[in-house]
């Protein structure tokens, strides 16, 4: 397999030329800052937001660097992963033309971003026990060779997948990366609750990869909407060429810097929701109407019953909220149902124990 980035990059963006902004074009040390058009007076907040935010966020990134054994020139960050996704259709995809292939079911993001980008989407449907086929994924990739037609850009792979919960192969996910000329891309936003291991660390072994990842789960950080990616710096270059400038403000940068220094809190958090989890699959399976409570190795699990809408109806009622998938391809008849704190998990087996 032969990747060369310049075959896949569309056209416009090899001849984009980024904007620059007063931030990038100086740099040194200084103390009048009349470049950018800021109010100079200062905010009418206590703190001072007047002045724009770290286009690249070196701070957030060198920190990120130590915690990921990543250098900080192979991390993109972006306002939640989401915007990583976008910004692969945009700069990657030919709308009207190319294609990118979505193991299916899984997050359900791709195929919108797909979609807002006029992408051809390619399901394919993951095995009976919610693996990778990985010869139907095969079979489904366009070459780039003669790609005038369209050629299969990328193929996402959500490892631990959402929303069956559990995590592929690692040999069939180095299969893809081994045989596909386009971009691997393998969300791993559930992967600190996995046993499975990152592939952020494989970065130099494999130039089509690209990772995601996010401080929205384990993190606890939805709120602030910050996403990473991972991938080689020719990749990584090219989302900061098509990003918005300033895409994560001064306050998500600061406060994802200082909630950086927690990791003690979070991986403390990553092993009760882990034990909750086994608890709550043990409690979840002793329950009547539950007819198959399916392995996970996220913070989150998949449970198919005998009436889930009725239940996700009776626990709206009761003020429960959790996620109706039923209607979802090789999910039917199943409800997503993220780990809470150990009172939240108590309050849905209670009220889930009332179901007659
Ligand atoms: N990837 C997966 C698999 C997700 O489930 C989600 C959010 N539910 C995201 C990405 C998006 O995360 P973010 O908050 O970083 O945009």
């Amino acid at each position: 397999m032969e990747f060369d980035l310049n075959k896949i990059l569309r056209d416009n963006i090899k001849k984009l030329v980024p904007y620059s902004s007063a931030r990038d074009e100086f740099k040194g040390d200084a103390t009048v800052f009349l470049d950018a058009n800021e109010n100079s007076h200062g905010s009418p907040l206590p703190d001072s937001y007047n002045r724009y935010p770290d286009p690249l966020q070196w701070e957030v990134k060198k920190k990120l660097s130590k915690i990921k054994g990543v250098p900080p020139q192979n991390i993109f960050l972006g306002n939640g992963s989401d915007e990583a996704i976008d910004i692969l259709f945009r700069a990657f995809c030919r709308p009207g033309i190319d294609n990118v292939i979505i193991p299916s079911p899984t997050y359900g993001m791709y195929e919108v971003s797909a979609n807002i980008n006029d992408v051809e989407i390619r399901k394919v449907s993951l095995t009976g026990d919610f693996q990778l086929n990985i010869e139907a994924i095969s079979e489904n990739i366009s070459p780039l060779e003669g790609d005038r037609e369209g050629a299969t850009k990328l193929i996402f792979i959500c490892s631990p997948n959402n929303p069956t919960a559990n995590s592929f192969d690692r040999e069939d996910i180095e299969i893809i990366l081994n045989n596909f000329n386009g971009l691997v891309v393998i969300d791993e936003a559930y992967i600190n609750f996995s046993k499975q291991k990152t592939f952020v660390n494989e970065l130099t072994e494999y130039p089509n990869l690209v990772v995601l990842q996010t401080l929205s789960k384990a993190w606890g950080l939805a709120g602030l909407r910050v996403g990473m990616a991972f991938a080689s710096e020719q990749i990584i270059n090219v989302f900061n060429k098509v990003k918005p400038p300033y895409n994560i403000n001064v306050v998500s940068q600061r406060l994802a810097l200082e909630a950086l220094n927690n990791i003690d809190q979070v991986n403390a958090w990553i092993k009760e929701t882990v034990a909750e989890r086994e608890q709550m699959v043990l409690a979840l399976v002793q329950l009547p109407f539950v007819k198959k409570v399916y392995p996970s190795d996220a913070n989150f699990i998949l449970v198919r019953m005998n009436d889930a809408r009725q239940v996700y109806d009776y626990l709206v009622k009761n003020g429960i909220i959790v996620r109706d998938r039923s209607k979802v391809m090789l999910c039917e008849g199943c409800l997503r149902i993220t780990i809470g704190t150990k009172e939240e998990n108590v309050v849905l087996l209670n009220s889930l124990k009332e179901i007659k």
